[in-house]
């Protein structure tokens, strides 16, 4: 942040950029301080008439400009092959504000509130931060540490050959992270997303097992390995959340290993 107000010197903007510039930095404090949460970070009205100026230095940074080098970087060098806050496969091509940039311009450059984020999750996410009864919607990549494990966790429900799929929270967290990882899947509607993908991956993993028995191979070995090895994708990876949830329920596993599988595979 200093060196985009050194930067601002040379700007139209020179005087304003300078003379904020002690609160400005103190409120980026305060931003670390409470990991970001919208419940303990205050908007800034004093700076609505300069809204412009602020979003100006994400939309359109001058080129070689410190935030424009952050922001490229953040862009182009992350080797994410999944959407750190839904999980689904593919490489997130947008970088989102954790603080909504309408709501507080003044972050709209700060490197801790922004991070990669797929378009569905952009949309769904929009400007919403939280109600009063939720004051915090979503996880923070940052600061949330404990998304470093599975923190979702599917539930795979009889009748087997047409299960259906629920997703929830992983028992094992606090009742405040469970609280949270809940809202956050509630407003980026993931369980709806995940829907069809978990009914597609279910049809091959009949089609996968099926080709197991009959090569006398053990169905849990294998399986076993295929949620080990999508975990080193990540944890909240779809494919991994599914691979888990199947290995871990005893009744499906059973089902797996010794069930006739419905012909239309
Ligand atoms: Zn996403």
């Amino acid at each position: 942040m200093t060196d985009v107000v050194a930067e601002r010197q040379n700007g139209k903007n020179a005087v304003y950029f300078t003379g904020i510039a002690p609160e400005w930095r103190q409120r980026v404090q305060d931003y670390i301080a409470h990991s970001g949460s919208p419940e303990y970070v205050p908007l800034w009205p004093a700076i609505e008439p300069k809204r412009k100026s602020f979003l100006n230095l994400y939309l359109h940074p001058t080129a070689g400009s410190a935030q424009g080098v952050v922001l490229a970087e953040m862009r182009r060098s992350h080797r994410l092959n999944y959407c750190p806050a839904c999980g689904e496969p593919g490489t997130p091509n947008t970088l989102d504000h954790y603080l909504p940039k309408a709501l507080y311009p003044h972050f709209c450059v700060t490197p801790l509130n922004l991070f990669p984020m797929c378009d569905a999750c952009q949309d769904l996410k929009d400007t919403k931060t939280g109600d009063a009864a939720n004051p915090r919607f979503f996880i923070h990549p940052y600061f949330d540490v404990f998304v470093a494990n599975q923190v979702i966790e599917l539930a795979v429900q009889a009748p087997y050959d047409t299960p259906t799929f629920r997703l929830g929270s992983r028992a094992g967290l606090t009742a405040p992270q469970r609280a949270l990882v809940e809202c956050h899947v509630r407003e980026l509607d993931i369980d709806r997303r995940f829907g069809n993908y978990f009914v597609e991956q279910h049809r091959r993993l009949l089609r996968q097992v099926d080709a197991l028995r009959r090569s006398h191979q053990d169905v849990r070995v294998v399986l076993t390995s295929f949620r080990d090895s999508t975990a080193l994708s990540g944890a909240n990876v779809w494919d991994h959340i599914f691979y888990a949830a199947t290995v871990a329920d005893a009744n499906f596993m059973d089902y797996l290993q010794n069930e006739d599988f419905p012909p239309f595979l």
